[in-house]
């Protein structure tokens, strides 16, 4: 298995020496004035790089921490209410919720829904959607069709959501309620609008600014704070991807 040594060098090395003081481990309840750190890695799917992910999600193990993993369920796949030729090849595969089902049971991985198949389906200002400008009815569809797969396959209860390319519209929040998600982690830019029972955790930071932001933290006592990196395959080196621009500097 390859080692990801610019995982420990760029993300978890981070943590290891400026978090072992500052976080519980594993806890999603640390006290006020303690700097909270959620990881969150998308694009989770039948097609990622499972070497890569099995050295993540062990070394996230490794560290006694835990990961946010949002899973696409249908990479590919045609949308329900289209003429679909290929229905064989969807799901995650046993090889791929195998790995899951190891690290949830270890604690070191929780799950969120990524879509249905992470398609553009509006390609302009302000960006990709796969959800937003669809009507609430087919939002609503693709949500129930990819939260039931992805349960099924894991055999758990799944309730958080993360848009594809961090976007939705007020339709998504109202039927991502419809169909049960009580939490929604998108980016920091954008406003969710207030729902009963959805709650937000946006997105705040790319792993390559995360040294420089608890540094700043400490070096101005601002520990009360909750940060969430969000992370894709192409931020390891060893994906063999290159860096997309927006994420440098
Ligand atoms: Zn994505």
């Amino acid at each position: 298995m390859r080692k990801s040594g610019a995982i420990l060098a760029a993300v978890l090395g981070v943590l290891a020496v400026l978090l072992s003081q500052l976080l519980p481990l594993r806890t999603a309840t640390a006290a006020a004035s303690r700097l909270r750190v959620v990881f969150r890695y998308d694009d989770y799917s039948r097609l990622s790089d499972t070497d890569l992910e099995k050295d993540i999600f062990g070394t996230v193990d490794d560290a006694g921490m835990s990961l946010v993993v949002a899973v696409i369920p249908f990479p590919g796949r045609p949308y329900p209410w289209e003429k679909d030729s290929n229905r064989e090849e969807i799901g995650l595969g046993e090889t791929k919720a195998g790995l899951l089902r190891t690290y949830v049971g270890r604690g070191a991985v929780d799950l969120a829904v990524h879509g249905y198949s992470h398609r553009a389906n509006f390609d302009g200002p302000p960006g990709k959607s796969e959800f937003a400008t669809l009507p609430l009815v087919r939002q609503r569809q693709l949500l129930v069709s990819a939260k039931e797969e992805l349960e099924r396959t894991m055999g758990l209860r799944i309730d958080s959501f993360v848009p594809p390319f961090n976007s939705f519209d007020d339709n998504t929040v109202i039927a991502l309620g419809h169909v049960g998600f009580k939490l929604s982690s998108a980016g920091i830019t954008s406003i969710q609008r207030d729902h009963e029972s959805l709650r937000s955790l946006p997105g705040t930071l790319r792993p390559q600014r995360l040294r420089k932001t608890i540094e700043g933290a400490q070096s101005e006592g601002l520990m009360d704070a909750l940060v969430v990196v969000t992370m894709h395959s192409f931020d390891f080196a060893e994906s063999g991807e290159p860096l997309p621009a927006c994420r440098m500097g």
